[in-house]
């Protein structure tokens, strides 16, 4: 199980989480400290950490990578082209977006310096790892029914460092507090694959299946 509590220096946030009475106010809390946290290189380049937003108290929790451009300058995730045909997804499989709490493996955007303009790029395990500690405590804290893990680096991070999301979308796997963790394909790789004939539709159906098992199990 990857998400597990293993860090000692987290005590002033679970302090500052036992002081709140609601989950909205446990939530609001770490998020506190995520806008100030400076425990991987990632604090350097952002503008604002995205810690997550949604249902305090969600049958469904989705997790992706990271923010992106977007996501950084408005300190929201999912905002971005991704965050529309992720809200279409949603939406087509009656999840209404405020009804689920979204967030992402690192809450800060990784991107390098590339001729002067910041491109994205995966974040790295030493971020990811630095990170999960908050992730983990969200997790406490809604204690969801599902745990969607959106693309590869979610599914490695959350299910297994092995895990393979060609290989292994749509299977279930056991998460925290009798929670179930279920991986599909990022909203923003079935864009990366383009229009009609890309094979980008066959994703989409694919998506589409994952999120009615999701619908049926929580049915
Ligand atoms: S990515 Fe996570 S660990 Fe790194 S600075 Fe941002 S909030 Fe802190």
């Amino acid at each position: 199980m990857l998400l597990t509590r293993n860090l000692d220096m987290f005590d002033p946030v679970d302090a500052a989480v036992g002081r709140q009475e609601t989950r909205e106010g446990q939530l609001e809390a770490v998020a506190g400290f995520i806008r100030e946290c400076v425990l991987c290189p990632l604090c350097r380049n952002r503008r604002h950490a995205v810690p997550g937003e949604g249902d305090a108290c969600a049958r469904l929790m989705i997790v992706g990578e990271g923010p992106g451009e977007n996501e950084d300058a408005q300190g929201r995730p999912f905002v971005g082209r991704a965050g529309e045909l992720l809200d279409k997804i949603l939406e087509s499989t009656e999840f209404p977006r405020p009804s689920v709490f979204i967030t992402n493996i690192v809450k800060c955007r990784a991107a390098d310096a590339v001729d002067g303009r910041m491109q994205n790029r995966a974040p790295m395990a030493p971020e990811v790892a630095a990170c999960r500690p908050y992730l983990v405590r969200q997790v406490e804290i809604i204690q969801p029914r599902v745990i969607l893990c959106l693309g590869s680096p979610a599914g490695k991070s959350v299910i297994d460092p092995g895990f393979s999301i060609t290989d292994q979308r749509g299977e279930w796997f056991d998460g925290p507090f009798g929670s179930r963790i279920i991986a599909t394909f990022h909203p923003a790789f079935i864009l990366r694959r383009g229009g009609a004939g890309s094979g980008a539709r066959d994703l989409k159906k694919l998506v589409w299946e994952d999120m009615k098992a999701i619908k049926r199990y929580l049915d």
